[in-house]
């Protein structure tokens, strides 16, 4: 068969960038698949999910573009010939490697008709804009083969690479989807935790352990013919994190992939905030240098393949005896299985005092589910909590009538003066506290429209939340999710409360710990 056009695929993403429909998006997708040789399905999977952005910043793109000459005599561009200049670019390396990655560029974009160029500058900057997730193709996938898309994402989550995962079913149809299983030097999903508000909560679990909340990274160990550390985003991650390849070694079994955390530390042993380790975490260039400064360490908390056995399937109580009987236990998670509630909360304050994030908490029965964020393992943080001013209050329905109890929470606008409001809550206070607030409110009431008391700013409480988040619902852009009260504050004044500074602080934490490799 003569090789496909990379005009054609070009030309399949402009029209499928030119329709909002899902479905349209799909279907166009999945006949195009359907037309591809076996050696193509993998590039123009990736391709379209701008899997080919690689080390190529804007500046390569454009200079390669402005350099450009156009080669007459070269025939069409092919999928396959884009693929393999792709290829060449990413294992370019070494001092003049960008050099190399530009003229490579350069020769390519020569051959390129305009819309073919479009896409390709797009898809190495990781850009496609042409409204396909990796979702959207995954469903265009079970189309083109005819198999359900629920099945395909379920492998997925063992073998996160799509491309492969068409190339097989397309081939190969229903018996391929054996080859796709947990693989040594493939990362799987890691499985995910949701959040406990209250250590009450795990109770919910039936039987469970405790560990320790690293504030770290989350890596996943390979080791085969030679060791490989993967991301929680599943990029190779190995090279910058040579003492942990040293601990891995450790580990006595000669095949498997554990999972577990590396955390940044002092010179005392004291784990350093997560920013820090991202200075060392993926990087490439100085890793001996940074290695003097900032010293790592492993914690180790689940095993899913051990010498040839895959072990994802074992519940978690097997895999945590499993893993401690192959790992020294110096580069284990600390973990107990509480008797009681008593003795879980012992176990929150002793990780929050040695200086870590919280607990997580894991049923003893759970497989190990990749890529879930489910109710099987929870998590609990020390919250952060804000101090804010009570600025209104509604009218409770039901249970809550003739009281005030959806309070309007603000925080101290130092440059314009006066109070930010920023969320609202009814959680959190004892029935006679309600009682009490309401009254207070009600001598505060400036004025009421439509069911809301506006009040004096004076009464302050502590709220805990989840997160911050962007709304345009609030006059200043941040809303707190989930904001409940802890604590009612007498013993602060509203010109003590917390400010938009402080929220907006810790709203850029929040966004470079989302920041991991
Ligand atoms: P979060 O990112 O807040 O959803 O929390 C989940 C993350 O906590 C995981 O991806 C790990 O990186 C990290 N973590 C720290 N300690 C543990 C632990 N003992 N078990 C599982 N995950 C942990």
């Amino acid at each position: 068969m003569a090789e496909t056009p990379f005009r054609d695929l070009a030309e399949v993403c402009e029209k499928v960038a030119s329709t909002p429909k899902k479905l349209k998006k799909i279907s166009l997708l999945a006949a195009f698949l359907k037309r591809l040789d076996e050696d193509e399905i993998s590039p123009a999977v990736d391709f379209l999910l701008g899997k080919g952005s690689m080390d190529v910043g804007y500046v390569t793109v454009r200079t390669a573009e402005e350099g450009r000459q156009r080669a007459l005599d070269e025939g069409p561009l092919s999928i396959m010939m884009v693929n393999k200049i792709f290829r060449e670019m990413a294992h370019a390396r070494g001092k003049s490697s960008r050099k190399k990655r530009e003229n490579l560029l350069q020769g390519l974009l020569g051959r390129c008709e305009a819309l073919e160029r479009k896409y390709i500058m797009r898809s190495l900057l990781g850009e496609m804009r042409i409204g396909v997730s990796e979702g959207i193709l995954l469903e265009a996938v079970a189309e083109a083969s005819g198999m359900e898309a629920s099945l395909l994402r379920k492998k997925l989550m063992f073998f996160p690479d799509l491309g492969y995962l068409a190339r097989v079913v397309l081939s190969e149809g229903r018996p391929g989807l054996s080859k796709i299983s947990l693989q040594l030097y493939t990362p799987l999903k890691p499985m995910l935790a949701e959040m406990a508000h209250d250590i009450t909560e795990l109770s919910a679990l039936g039987g469970y352990a405790l560990e320790y909340k690293y504030d770290g990274a989350r890596i996943q160990i390979h080791r085969g013919e030679g060791i490989k550390i993967f991301s929680r985003r599943l990029k190779e991650v190995t090279e910058s994190l040579p003492e942990i390849v040293e601990l891995a070694a450790k580990i006595r079994a000669p095949e498997y992939i554990v999972e577990g955390e590396v955390v940044a530390v002092d010179k005392r042993g004291k784990p350093m905030p997560f920013q820090d380790l991202m200075r060392r975490f993926g990087r490439r260039h100085g890793v001996g240098e940074m290695k003097e400064k900032l010293s790592l360490k492993l914690y180790l908390f689940d095993v899913l393949y051990l010498n040839d056995a895959v072990l994802v399937d074992e519940p978690y109580s097997k895999r945590w005896s499993i893993l401690e009987k192959i790992a020294p236990g110096d580069i284990l998670a600390k973990r107990i299985v509480p008797k009681d509630l008593g003795e879980a909360e012992r176990f929150m304050e002793e990780a929050l005092a040695e200086g870590h994030e919280g607990i997580m908490a894991k049923a003893l029965d759970s497989p190990y589910l990749p890529g879930k964020r489910g109710k099987k393992w929870l998590k609990v943080k020390k919250s952060e909590t804000l101090d804010v001013v009570i600025v209104g209050a509604e009218w409770g329905h039901g249970r809550r009538r003739g009281w005030l109890s959806n309070y309007h929470l603000a925080v101290r606008d130092t440059s314009k003066g006066g109070y930010a409001m920023v969320g609202k809550t009814f959680k959190g206070l004892t029935d006679e506290e309600f009682e009490e607030i309401t009254k207070e409110l009600l001598e505060l009431k400036l004025s009421e429209t439509r069911g809301t008391v506006f009040v004096k700013p004076k009464l302050v409480v502590e709220v805990a939340f989840d997160e911050i988040q962007k709304s345009p619902r609030y006059p200043y852009g941040y809303a707190l999710r989930f904001a409940r009260i802890k604590r009612i504050r007498r013993d602060r004044r509203a010109e003590d409360a917390d400010t938009l500074e402080r929220l907006s602080r810790l709203f850029k934490m929040q966004i470079r710990s989302r920041q991991e490799t």
